[in-house]
């Protein structure tokens, strides 16, 4: 199976986004549904006995200023209609207790209907519970019978739940007891209605939750879907596919973003590999058609194996052995093969071996190169060959882009510990946008002009591996027209005697 076939059959095992949004707003929608159906149906009855013993429970403390008042009864019987509540007040000043008030509002009283003894028991529990106690009381036909006429006279048939608060208060030397009295509406049809109610909500959400999947995945995913096809586009080869898309959220927009400048940089990347390959191939090809044509120029026409013939053989052989061998250490160096092999050495003598090597090469073609040295010796701890090449590089490019003069100045300052060699040369310099790309590979600003020394655009690629090896510092300072300084630094070793 193909890898495009495998990856599609692969993501086709996946879950969407449509329905990772579904199950998440289903969830959602479950938990909403959850959490009200315990609090409206299976607490419901409780919350509402609650509620209405703390109603009781307000309405005895207002109550309180009532009962010593003068016209206590009436007040009492107003309050009683105005809550829709059953009150009874007795003042226990003589030995059975005066019924002070009572207020019979609703028809399901309880406490107009319990007898005696019942009244004294819950006037013990309020005194044991510290003056206030709550009773929850059932009443139907068998508890009648069982309750030996606690209920006596009890109208209503049926049965009948009551909330009963019991107060005990004092008031002008006097001890009442309040019993108030409501009742407890079943909630049993209320919880039946919501009961019902929930199921249509559910499906109805449910319904909803899909929908607005559907609308979120399609608003999500949309965007995501077209990227998708671009990138693909992209994999097979597209660089010039443009990401940019104009209704996307911002997420999606960096994507994009992302993806156009992958897009930027692996068609760079093609183009320079391109290049490459044609410069090589160019480079390569050059030196050995002249090796070919001399050769067999020499061994064909009698009298043309003269030195000079066999001396630009020579020469021609020496530059494609330079060339092989600057692709070989470039590419040693770039795959982190070579290392450094750190010694320490005197840099100045470096520099001085290196300018002599170079004058006689050039001296005869007009070209002088000055070297400025302020400190003598000045010793570095660095790979000796790989900053002999540096140095021929640089001084190497700069012969060669150098102007009218045909001169170039070597400098080496030390500062701070730090050694810089400078080579400059007063050329034609480079436009600032080119100088990041310089030291890339094969990269030539102006290939016509190229003189005394034959490069092979592989210099300052070389120059930034071996000092990156080294975590030296190296750089430039050009300007069009002016010329162009080509430095590194190493640190100073200071050496004992
Ligand atoms: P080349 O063999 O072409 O010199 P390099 O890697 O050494 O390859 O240099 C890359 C490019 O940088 C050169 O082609 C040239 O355009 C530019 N360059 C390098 N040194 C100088 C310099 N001293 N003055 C102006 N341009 C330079």
């Amino acid at each position: 199976m193909s890898r495009a076939a495998r990856t599609k059959k692969e993501r086709r095992g996946r879950v969407g986004i449509r329905w990772w949004l579904f199950a998440c707003l289903a969830l959602f929608t479950i938990l909403i549904l959850v959490s009200i159906w315990i609090f409206q149906v299976c607490l419901l009855s409780t919350f509402y006995e609650k509620e209405k013993f703390s109603d009781l429970k307000k309405s005895a403390d207002e109550l309180k200023e009532y009962v010593a008042a003068e016209d206590a009864r009436n007040a009492i019987a107003k309050y009683a209609k105005e809550k829709n509540i059953c009150i009874l007040v007795i003042a226990l000043e003589e030995e059975h207790g005066r019924l002070l008030a009572s207020a019979d509002a609703t028809s399901d009283c309880i406490i107009h209907h319990v007898n005696a003894q019942t009244l004294e028991e819950l006037y013990a529990d309020a005194k044991q519970n510290g003056g206030t106690y709550n009773k929850r009381f059932e009443f139907n036909d068998e508890s009648e019978a069982e309750g030996e006429g606690r209920f006596p006279g009890f109208p209503k048939k049926g049965s009948s739940v009551n909330a009963i608060h019991v107060r005990i208060v004092e008031g002008n030397g006097v001890e009442y007891v309040m019993l108030l009295d409501c009742e407890l509406m079943p909630v049993d049809a209320t919880v039946r209605t919501l009961q019902m109610q929930f199921v249509w909500i559910a499906g109805a959400l449910l319904c909803c939750a899909f929908l607005l999947a559907l609308l979120l995945s399609h608003i999500v995913a949309k965007p995501l879907v077209q990227i998708t096809q671009k990138a693909e586009k992209l994999a097979g080869g597209e660089f010039k596919v443009d990401f940019s898309e104009r209704d996307a959220y911002r997420e999606v927009q960096e994507l994009a973003d992302a993806l156009s400048f992958a897009a930027k940089e692996i068609g760079a990347t093609g183009r320079l590999q391109r290049e490459l390959i044609a410069n090589i191939s160019h480079d390569l090809r050059t030196p050995l058609t002249m090796i070919k044509g001399y050769s067999e120029m020499m061994r064909d026409i009698p009298g043309e194996n003269s030195p000079e013939n066999i001396q630009a053989v020579i020469d021609e052989t020496t530059r494609l052995s330079d060339l092989v061998n600057d692709l070989l250490d470039l590419s040693k160096l770039q795959a982190g093969t070579t290392k450094p092999k750190l010694a320490v050495f005197d840099l100045t003598e470096l520099l001085h071996d290196a300018l002599d090597r170079y004058d006689t090469l050039i001296k005869h073609k007009g070209y002088r190169i000055e070297s400025v040295v302020e400190e003598n010796p000045v010793f570095v701890e660095a790979d000796r060959t790989m900053i002999l090449q540096v140095l021929y590089n640089l001084v190497g490019n700069a012969v060669n882009y150098t102007g009218e003069s045909h001169r170039v100045l070597v400098t080496q300052t030390v500062k701070d510990g730090v050694v810089r060699l400078a080579v400059a040369d007063d050329g034609e310099g480079i436009p600032p946008e080119q100088i990041p790309e310089i030291w890339d590979r094969y990269y030539r600003v102006d290939r016509e002009h190229r003189c005394a020394v034959m490069g092979t655009g592989l210099g300052l690629s070389i120059v930034k591996n071996v000092m990156e090896a080294h975590k030296a510092s190296y750089g430039v300072e050009s300007a069009v027209g002016t010329g162009s300084v080509f430095w590194f630094e190493l640190p100073v070793i200071k050496k004992e005697g």
